[in-house]
């Protein structure tokens, strides 16, 4: 890992070896956030925009040289990464814009964004000859490192909400992840995780504690503009709970930029449930992310329900730093974006996934976005997560009996 400079805490901005600092900045416990550094002159003489249009490896991993892990060590099986990008004419022509893009992270392995982050855990954890990975998390945290370690045949224990929706449930006991349910809160859940690693001398995957989740997420950010020729979109719209996804496309973008690979930073806009919007209220008020405190979340988009953000430094720092903004959507919002995403682009999206689609609605409707802007929405997980939702924003099928003249009938009502 010659190509890692240091791992520098978010807080005090000290510096730490890999070898020095497992998680967080001693000095400063959970609040201290690390951020991976890196030698980019090496990365240079190693890749380039030339080398990978010559490589043919679609999956994240193509982008090896930029990532935090030892060059010998082994990728997991899955396909991560490498997932499409479509361009929307019809949702940009009813929103009034000229160019949208729809970044499809529902045809990730585990149907999530979060399987960028789990593959590099079950390569760190591997690295340090871990017996067993932990994580907290909504479900899809989860999902991702089950699948990632029943790739590997790596044993892990996931800690989860009672409120979890039952597919992502499934998807744990199916890959045969050791599952366990808190009465209480994702952030209740993210406590005890913490404190089971702890005592246990587990490998902790958690977001917004290990450093290296946000370096995998990244990745997307370099799809994206590969995707695009290496021309950097306007904006790209990404929902938000403990931020970890939205910081880790700042980093990528930050990365390109001191490649040189690209030559304007997009502005990141984040999305929020009204019912989780601890990080637009902070951004609103101009709260720093190590003043903020707790608050009751609540939203239908479980994936972004987060009381105290864990990468509250990363993501503040994303929208902050790249002239973007927060929004928040209702509810009711979130839930009528899933079938306008779908029916407009063939992306059928879960609740917290929707909420970027949403949030770019509200945007557009506030004039926030120029006509001729250039802009990206993640969906970040398959709407076959969570069924019961999906049902929600929309009608009823309509049920007949086995004649043609009810089929008729029911014609007319369509
Ligand atoms: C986790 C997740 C998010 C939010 O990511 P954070 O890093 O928690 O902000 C958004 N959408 C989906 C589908 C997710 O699983
Ligand atoms: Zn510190």
């Amino acid at each position: 890992m010659d190509h890692v400079k240091f791992l520098k805490c978010l807080i005090c901005a000290a510096e730490y070896q890999p070898d020095e600092a497992d998680y967080v900045c001693p000095k400063h416990g959970e609040d201290g956030i690390l951020d991976v550094q890196y030698h980019y002159d090496l990365i240079s003489s190693r890749i380039s925009p030339a080398t990978l249009a010559e490589d043919r490896n679609n999956t994240m991993w193509r982008y090896k040289a930029l990532l935090p892990v030892k060059p010998h060590s082994l990728e997991p099986p899955l396909t991560v990464g490498g997932t499409p990008l479509y361009k929307a004419d019809r949702l940009a022509l009813d929103l009034g814009i000229k160019h949208l893009w729809i970044k499809d992270e529902g045809r990730e392995p585990s149907a999530s964004f979060k399987d960028r982050a789990s593959a590099v855990a079950v390569i760190k954890a591997q690295e340090q000859g871990a017996e067993i990975i932990t994580t907290a998390s909504t479900g899809n945290a989860g999902a991702a490192l089950a699948a990632l370690c029943a790739s590997v045949g790596q044993k892990n224990v996931i800690f989860l909400p009672e409120s979890a929706p039952p597919a992502k449930v499934a998807q744990l006991l199916v890959y045969g992840s050791s599952v366990i349910m808190v009465r209480g809160s994702y952030d209740d859940a993210f406590a005890l995780c913490a404190q089971a690693a702890k005592e246990f001398g587990w490998y902790n995957r958690n977001t917004g504690y290990n450093p290296y989740m946000s370096e995998g997420k990244k990745t997307a950010s370099y799809e994206i503009c590969e995707q695009l020729n290496w021309e950097a979109p306007d904006r790209i719209f990404v929902s938000v709970g403990d931020g970890c996804i939205i910081g880790g496309i700042h980093k990528g973008l930050r990365d390109l930029l001191a490649l040189g690979w690209i030559s304007k930073m997009p502005k990141i806009m984040g999305v929020q449930a009204a019912g989780s919007a601890a990080l637009y209220d902070a951004w609103e008020k101009g709260i720093k992310a190590i003043e903020m405190v707790p608050i009751m979340a609540h939203t239908v988009a479980d994936s972004i329900s987060a009381g105290l953000p864990a990468d509250r430094i990363k993501a503040l720092a994303a929208v902050r730093d790249s002239e973007g903004a927060f929004i928040k959507v209702s509810d009711e919002e979130i839930l009528a974006a899933i079938p306008k995403l779908a029916r407009g682009s063939g992306v059928f999206a879960e609740p917290a996934a929707a909420a970027a689609y949403a949030g770019l609605i509200k945007a557009s409707q506030a004039n926030l976005i120029h006509r001729e802007e250039k802009v990206v929405v993640l969906a970040t997980g398959s709407g076959l997560k969570d069924i019961a939702s999906a049902r929600k924003s929309v009608g009823e099928p309509i049920v007949v009996d086995r004649n043609l003249d009810e089929v008729k009938k029911a014609l007319k009502k369509i």
